[in-house]
């Protein structure tokens, strides 16, 4: 800033002597009316004593505006009225920086000025000229780089950091690794190798910083905090990534067990470098027991009795795992020792044919019609069945195969056909007109069993079709279509 005070002063001088001047000249020019020859000496002292005024005004402008422009290198960096101003702000950015890197400082460019003029507001403060050859500043320091397959990869100040930083690298996947592991090895898959380099100032980083780099491959990790009713399954999709991807770039967590509030990493960091460990681990498995079959035609083809119960057997293992970064890469089993031998299944698979008349699982519509009362509420009353009404005579079939349990006449029922079937179920057919078959007889699915009527308690010709499981009755319609 241009301190105003003397400088506006010495003008308001300089303006008052020039009108002072310009008076005396006016005073005079009214005398000199009295002689040319007087009037032409006159004007000519005039004109020099005003040149000698306006030389002496440029002489003294002149020698107070010399400066010097500042350069660093072939930069201008600023603006100085004496040379060791800027002398003094390189000393002190010399000092400055030998004490936070505790080493020597050489500028790799020099510092030079150029005579110039400069009104005291376009010089430069201190402060500025600081901060310009700051930035213009790429020196060397010495220091240590992390070579990574040849490939420098990041540098410190020191070697201890860059020890640091492996030796925490290496201890980072520990936690993965079971703990009744024996760990054989720890190494890096890459070649890493450090080496003294003289590194630009702006490259070094502090050893953290360069950790955090090398760890996530400088990437930042998105992260994704668990909510209610949350898993890994529903988070996958809602990110639309590999639940195995999730589980492995979270294996700090268990899968089945997330807290509410967890953060879940949406990717697995991609570390610079591969720590390989190498383990050695003893642990005991169940074997599988196999199944064999045994065939008998005493049996029906759908039936099956385990004749002999299979066990499992339990083996002692001893592995050598290798990982990389914490993820298994390699599984090798170097020994067994059965413990206990698994014991074989034994299963009797039947081989005969179903008889005709063997139930299905599965119910035919019994006959042709249309539905006049579902089963439910009707009038007050349990409606246990379905009707379907259809004329006198048309074939009543058996729903499936079964033994008939009870034919004749039954009350509200009127002449009624009962089937077993001999799984659970048992079917009834109401309000018949004629039964064609006998207690006791066996049937097929779709034998014709009766024909329609309206015997009993029915008010036109229909059957009234029940279906009974296990002594409780069925809404037939979920049954037959
Ligand atoms: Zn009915």
């Amino acid at each position: 800033m241009d301190k105003p005070g003397p400088k506006g002063m010495r003008e308001h001088i300089l303006t008052l002597t020039s009108s002072r001047v310009f008076d005396k000249l006016k005073e005079l020019k009214s005398k000199v009316k009295e002689g040319d020859n007087f009037r032409k000496i006159l004007i000519a002292t005039m004109l020099v004593v005003i040149a000698g005024f306006l030389l002496g005004t440029y002489k003294i402008n002149e020698v107070r505006t010399r400066a010097f422009v500042v350069y660093y290198g072939d930069d201008k960096v600023g603006i100085v009225r004496q040379e060791e101003e800027a002398t003094k702000v390189v000393e002190e950015i010399k000092r400055e920086l030998s004490n936070i890197y505790d080493i020597d400082i050489v500028l790799n460019k020099d510092i030079s000025f150029e005579p110039t003029h400069a009104k005291d507001d376009l010089l430069s403060s201190k402060a500025e000229i600081h901060s310009n050859i700051k930035s213009k500043m790429t020196f060397l320091v010495s220091g240590y780089a992390l070579l990574v397959d040849g490939e420098e990869l990041g540098y410190t100040k020191k070697k201890e950091d860059l020890e640091y930083i492996i030796e925490t690298l290496k201890d980072s996947h520990r936690e993965e690794i079971d703990e009744n592991s024996d760990i054989e090895e720890i190494s890096f898959v890459e070649d890493v190798k450090i080496e003294k380099r003289d590194i630009p100032l702006n490259k070094i980083m502090d050893r953290e910083e360069l950790l955090d780099y090398i760890k996530t491959g400088g990437e930042e990790i998105k992260t994704h905090i668990v909510e209610v009713g949350e898993s890994l399954w529903t988070i996958a999709k809602i990110y639309n990534v590999d639940v195995d991807d999730l589980i492995s770039a979270n294996s700090d967590k268990d899968p089945e067990r997330l807290q509410i509030g967890d953060e879940i990493k949406l990717l697995r960091p991609k570390s610079l470098l591969t720590v390989e460990t190498i383990e050695r681990v003893q642990y005991t498995e169940n074997t599988d027991y196999e199944v064999k079959v045994e065939y008998d035609d005493n049996m029906y083809k759908t039936e099956k009795k385990v004749k002999v119960k299979g066990e499992e057997g339990e083996s002692q293992y001893i592995a050598r795992i290798v990982r990389h970064n914490g993820v298994v890469v390699e599984k090798e089993i170097l020994e067994e020792k059965v413990i206990r031998q698994p014991k074989d299944e034994l299963i009797v698979q039947g081989t005969k044919e179903l008889p005709k008349t063997a139930a299905t699982g599965a119910f035919l519509m019994p006959t042709r019609g249309y539905i006049s009362s579902r089963y439910g509420m009707r009038g007050g009353r349990m409606h246990r069945g379905l009707d379907i009404a259809a004329k006198t005579g048309t074939p009543i079939k058996a729903a499936d195969g079964g033994r008939v349990t009870f034919v004749g006449r039954r009350g509200a029922y009127g002449n009624l056909v009962e089937i077993d079937h001999e799984n659970g179920y048992v079917t009834r057919y109401a309000h018949c007109h004629t039964i064609k078959v006998k207690k006791g007889e066996r049937v097929y699915k779709g034998q014709v069993i009766a024909t329609v009527g309206n015997t009993g308690r029915s008010t036109g010709s229909h059957l009234h079709f029940e279906v009974i499981k296990n002594g409780k009755h069925q809404n037939p319609s979920n049954y037959v279509k």
